[in-house]
């Protein structure tokens, strides 16, 4: 049985004003300490993708690699992480993306995702779309395919799927 919407918002921790002045941000901590839920969740956004199951699933540090890897292992797919500037040992490959003020950048090893290799991306919250744009481009880069973007949470009146034309975008739930 899919989990209500309710079901998902009541753990789901508003905090304002974290990490800056007018951010309320969408804390997801106590829906993965919450052992049906994380399942149940992991579950539904496994169940969309069982009938074309990447090869990678990919995630953006940090909190997105903990949907991330449950997911992999659900879907019998290998795990990629996608990280800041410096945290990667290996050789890797850059994108530069654009935050509200400045740039920021994610780096991801250059022999990570082969040639043809189908790429699912999944984050926790999708809000202007930059990060998993940037995400996007990285695994391009590299020669993958991106078959969509899974988050839990989309902040849709930020517009980040407006920025990810022509791909899947999906999400659990919706503010
Ligand atoms: P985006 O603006 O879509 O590039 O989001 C940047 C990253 O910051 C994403 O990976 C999200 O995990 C995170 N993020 C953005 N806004 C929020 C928010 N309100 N609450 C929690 N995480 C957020």
């Amino acid at each position: 049985m899919r989990l209500t919407e309710d079901q998902l918002k009541r753990l789901i921790r508003d905090v304002p004003d974290f990490p800056q002045p007018g951010i309320i941000f969408k804390d997801i901590t106590p829906l993965l300490a919450d052992k049906a839920t994380f399942k149940g969740v992991v579950e539904q956004v496994c169940s969309h993708w069982v009938e074309r199951p990447p090869d990678v699933v990919t995630a953006i540090e940090a909190r997105g690699f903990i949907p991330g890897g449950a997911v992999a292992l659900g879907l019998g797919a290998g795990f990629v992480p996608i990280r800041k500037p410096g945290k990667l040992p290996w050789k890797t490959v850059s994108q530069d993306y654009q935050l509200e003020y400045g740039t920021d950048q994610l780096q991801i090893h250059e022999d990570a995702v082969k040639p043809g290799q189908t790429v699912l991306i999944v984050d926790d919250v999708l809000a202007t779309g930059g990060t998993a744009a940037a995400a996007t481009q990285l695994i391009r880069k590299l020669g993958g395919v991106v078959l969509g973007i899974h988050v839990l949470i989309e902040l849709s009146f930020l517009g980040g799927r407006d920025r990810l034309h022509g791909i899947e975008v999906v999400s659990e739930l919706v503010y």
